[in-house]
């Protein structure tokens, strides 16, 4: 599956934030065994959809799709130097889809800052540097060993040391290298690069539990919004505090919390929202009596990929699928009356599956 890694600098609220990821995985039946690595937290995908697909067709038993959290502790400055746990750290990055970036925005003179004082894109930046300048190796690394062939005058080789210089010189400027901007092909060989600055990064601005309701008064989330404007990434606004407490309710619990609080979605089911859609991740669902259930594919695959989510052996035999769209399904109120309306299809091997595709996989096994 897909994860998302939470990084930060000590004392900004990451093990708070996480103790409610895990908190609130540990709370979901669906995914018991999700819970023997203390480092991933795994968390269900709220989807209002799931509601009426219920409604609908009134199922044994309904099945949310999961998102995992990694927990990558011990960064610090000069990890990219190997310091601290810098070399172990900077691998675990290497091995997540995304980055969700927690930083001080809540001033508690009882909470050591590590750098004296709060200051939230000091402390990005100070992350981001550790990043640029792991990748910065890497990059030179590659290039070096690109040199050897370019005499060779292959093309491919020859696009690669360019494209290679290029991040380079972002990198150098102190620049991430999802800064770069690039054509479809190059994003491709890009990827290949393996970088840990191209990764898409969710910047969680960690507010005191009484600003929740007033983030505009916040004047430190206002610049972290800005500096995540400028390199196009996310920001979400939650407190951590909030968070570990909102955890521990259920259900109506919840719902009474929030009321209370003035809010009307958790910062982690937030978090959990934006992550997915930074990561371009589509959710598809089943939906047969025994269980209602939604599955998470990427953006662009084909039927056969999206069974194979469920099992290989459906992607090996795929035939075809029966596909109703959640809108059409959920308009004409069932799966007859949407049959009936000639809005339910029979999709091949080359359907490209759209978020909210309701769908029967026909295979053999
Ligand atoms: P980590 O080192 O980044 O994992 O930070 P922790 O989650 O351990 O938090 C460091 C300290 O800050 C703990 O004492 C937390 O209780 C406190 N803390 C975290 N979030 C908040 C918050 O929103 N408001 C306040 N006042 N304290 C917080």
């Amino acid at each position: 599956g897909m994860s998302c890694g939470v990084v930060g600098l000590p004392n900004v609220g990451k093990s708070t934030l996480f103790n409610a990821i895990t908190q609130a995985g540990a709370e979901s039946a669906n995914y018991p065994f999700c819970t023997i690595d203390p480092n991933v937290g795994v968390v269900e995908v709220p989807d209002e959809r799931l509601v009426r697909l219920t409604e609908l067709v009134k199922p044994n038993k309904v099945v949310p799709t999961a998102f995992e959290f990694v927990d990558i502790a011990g960064l610090v400055k000069g990890a990219s130097r190997g310091e601290g746990l810098g070399n172990k750290f900077l691998a675990n990055i290497r091995e997540v889809d995304a980055i969700a970036h927690v930083v001080r925005c809540f001033v508690d003179e009882n909470i050591t800052h590590v750098s004296g004082s709060v200051d939230p894109v000091r402390d990005i930046e100070t992350i981001n540097l550790e990043l640029i300048l792991a990748d910065l190796e890497s990059v030179e690394k590659r290039i070096e060993r690109v040199k050897k062939s370019l005499k060779s005058g292959d093309k491919k080789v020859k696009a690669e040391h360019d494209l290679l210089v290029r991040v380079q010189e972002v990198l150098e400027q102190e620049k991430p290298a999802r800064s770069l901007e690039v054509e479809e092909e190059e994003a491709k060989l890009l990827k290949e690069f393996h970088l840990l600055t191209q990764k898409p990064v969710l910047y969680v601005a960690n507010v005191s539990e009484d600003e929740i309701t007033d983030v505009e008064g916040n004047e430190y989330v206002k610049r972290v919004k800005e500096f995540a404007a400028q390199e196009g990434s996310g920001v979400v606004v939650i407190s951590a505090k909030v968070e570990s407490e909102i955890a521990e309710l259920d259900g109506e619990d919840k719902e009474m919390f929030l009321q209370e609080l003035g809010i009307e979605e958790s910062g982690l089911d937030q978090l959990i929202r934006e992550a997915y859609k930074l990561l371009g991740l589509y959710t598809y669902f089943t939906a047969g009596v025994q269980e209602v259930r939604a599955w998470t594919i990427k953006k662009g695959m084909k039927a056969p990929q999206a069974a194979g989510v469920i099992h290989t052996d459906f992607e090996r035999g795929f035939i075809r699928a029966e596909v109703v769209h959640y809108d059409d399904l959920s308009e004409t109120g069932s799966m007859n009356a949407a049959k009936e309306k000639g809005l339910l299809r029979l999709e091949g091997k080359d359907y490209v599956v759209k978020d909210g595709d309701v769908m029967h996989f026909r295979f053999n096994v």
